[in-house]
C-alpha cells in the first residue's frame, strides 16, 4: 500500500552548485482531508471503516466526527423522554 500523503521534493536550491546537500529528497506528509502540510510529530488519524485509506490530522477528525455525530445534552434527553410520556 501506498502513502500518498508522503511526498518526496526537492527542498534544495542550491543543488546547481552543492551537488548534494541532502535536501534534494525530503519526504513531506500531507494531510489527506485537507491537504496541509503536518510535522512530523503530528498525530494522523485513519478512520476505520469509512476514509480506510486516508490519514487526517487531527483538525480533519473534529470536522469529520462533527460532519457524522449528533451532539446533545443529558438534561435534554431526560426532558424529551418526560415529553414522550405525556
Ligand atoms: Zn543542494
Ligand atoms: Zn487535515
Amino acid at each position: 500500500m501506498g502513502y500518498k500523503m508522503i511526498k518526496i521534493e526537492n527542498d534544495c536550491s542550491c543543488c546547481e552548485r552543492c551537488g548534494n546537500c541532502g535536501a534534494k529528497r525530503v519526504p513531506h506528509v500531507y494531510c489527506d482531508g485537507c491537504g496541509a502540510e503536518v510535522s512530523g510529530d503530528s498525530k494522523l488519524i485513519r478512520i476505520v471503516g469509512a476514509n480506510d485509506d486516508a490519514w487526517l490530522c487531527e483538525d480533519c477528525l473534529a470536522e469529520w466526527v462533527e460532519s457524522v455525530t449528533v451532539t446533545t445534552y443529558a438534561a435534554d434527553l431526560v426532558r424529551e423522554m418526560h415529553a414522550e410520556d405525556v
